[in-house]
């Protein structure tokens, strides 16, 4: 099939890579013309595993094109995928203005029927809007034209995408009629070979299913975190919690890790437009409320307790491993390391810090300044720090030596925001050792 995916962000570009692996025509077009250049020349804009061998082999066998040209890109795909940013707004809805935009250019160019398939993460109601906007262009034009609008929420995750696009564990595809359904069920046949892995549905519960899938995991997040801060003040662990509720199959191990608060592109933004999507119907959403607070707060734990143990910031420095806001991904978009890093400067400290990968995006964010400072090895970023923040998991961080890092850091002390070492050993080998829910051991 020839197939246009509008937007080469995580989303899009994934999307395109894999659908052209399986033999499809994919072209991608893109308003931002240095990312379409970066593509052009074989390089992904953004670090995420798996994805520049796929776009360079596909794009050799002529398979995967890039452009800016929107005309273009409309006359090329039967379907058309629209997986451009949807960022919260002020109020935290989420903002519309680059779907539709697509969908007008749709509207603008489009000569015969044509699937506009949304992609991107949209309040229920925006397929709605999708059509409207596209018809109206038709209706400048004095053309009328057949299309359909579908809802195929995309549930990759970022640091495994291409793996999560190429084996899904479900395809959902909202329709309101067969013939798009069809087609969709066509497109991803390839993926779909060892069970029917496609589930049809309206396209109104197609688009709360993935708000509903992320709250869900954010959810369990901010439980586990809140869970944490009470074991702390009880005296448990909660490692030992997690190991004894995970064990139930009706709760399971998934996203149960207490920690310093989750980020990323999705939850943040989709839990705050699933409660103003309530807000605007009427139907108050008091559990997502809470998730929300509890993760705001719990972004806030480092800080707090570094400041508790170093006193005034002035004239120290804080050493930070892990500034993504997860492993595997360069994305620092509502990192929790921004939120740390950002109080240690408010509060006239400084930050040596090192990620395997994300270290040119944090440099993109925050540019030259003379607290900050991004080192190229894990033991660097302890010389001449006061302290040791640890904030993502990478595997790299998983087994130090606890003997060097002692001799480097000013003050023996970790505040490990994501649970990866035993306490036990932490302190036996002389550090002051606090991590989320499993209590202070010095
Ligand atoms: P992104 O910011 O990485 O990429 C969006 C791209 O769209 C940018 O390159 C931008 O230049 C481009 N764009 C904006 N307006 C355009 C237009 N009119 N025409 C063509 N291109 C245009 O975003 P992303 O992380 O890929 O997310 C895209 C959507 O997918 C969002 O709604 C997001 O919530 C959702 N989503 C993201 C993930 C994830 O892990 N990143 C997972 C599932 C769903």
């Amino acid at each position: 099939m020839n197939v246009t995916v509008f937007g080469s962000g995580y989303v899009g570009l994934v999307t395109a890579a894999c659908l052209a692996e399986v033999g499809n025509h994919v072209l991608c077009v893109d308003v931002d013309p240095d990312k379409i250049a970066t593509l052009k020349a074989g390089h992904c804009p953004f670090y995420e595993p798996g994805i520049e061998s796929l776009l360079t082999r596909n794009a050799a066998a002529n398979r995967l094109d890039f452009t800016t040209d929107a005309a273009t890109g409309v006359a090329h795909g039967e379907i058309i995928f629209i997986a451009v940013g949807t960022p919260p707004q002020e109020d935290g809805s989420a903002d519309l203005q680059y779907v539709l935009a697509v969908a007008r250019t749709i509207g603008t160019h489009m000569s015969g029927y044509r699937v506009v398939c949304t992609k991107s993460t949209v309040p229920v109601g925006t397929s709605a809007k999708v059509r409207k906007a596209l018809q109206e262009k038709l209706a400048e034009r004095g053309a009328d034209l057949p299309f359909d609008v579908v809802s195929n929420p995309e549930f990759l995750k970022e640091g495994a995408a291409v793996e999560d696009f190429m084996r899904p564990d479900r395809i959902i595809v909202g329709t309101d009629g067969p013939r798009p359904l069809e087609r969709m069920r066509a497109l991803y046949a390839p993926f779909n070979r060892n069970h029917d892995r496609v589930m049809a549905m309206d396209v109104e519960s197609a688009e709360l299913t993935k708000y509903a899938a992320n709250a869900m995991l954010a959810t369990r997040i901010s439980f586990m975190n809140e869970l944490a801060l009470l074991a702390e003040k009880v005296g448990a662990d909660i490692e030992s919690v997690r190991r004894g509720i995970g064990s139930d199959p009706r709760i399971g191990f998934q996203f149960l890790y207490a920690g310093c608060g989750y980020g990323g592109s999705c939850f943040p933004k989709d839990v705050k437009a699933l409660v103003k999507t309530g807000h605007e119907h009427e139907q108050t959403l008091q559990v997502l409320t809470a998730v929300e607070a509890a993760n705001d707060r719990q972004k806030h734990l480092l800080f707090e307790r570094i400041t508790a143990y170093l006193g005034d910031l002035r004239g120290k420095t804080v050493a930070i491993w892990g500034l993504a806001f997860k492993p595997n991904t360069d994305d620092m978009r509502e990192a929790p390391s921004r939120v740390l890093m950002e109080a240690i400067w408010a509060a006239g400290g400084k930050v040596r810090a090192f990620d395997p990968v994300a270290m040119e995006t944090t440099r993109k964010l925050y540019g030259e300044r003379p607290d900050f400072q991004l080192v190229d090895a894990p033991e660097a970023a302890c010389e001449d720090a006061d302290v040791l923040a640890i904030v993502t998991e990478w595997a790299v961080f998983r087994s130090p030596d606890f003997a060097a890092i002692k001799k480097l850091l000013r003050q023996p002390a970790i505040f490990d925001g994501r649970n990866l070492y035993d306490p036990a050993v932490v302190a036996a080998a002389g550090f002051h050792y606090q991590s989320i829910g499993r209590g202070a051991k010095a």
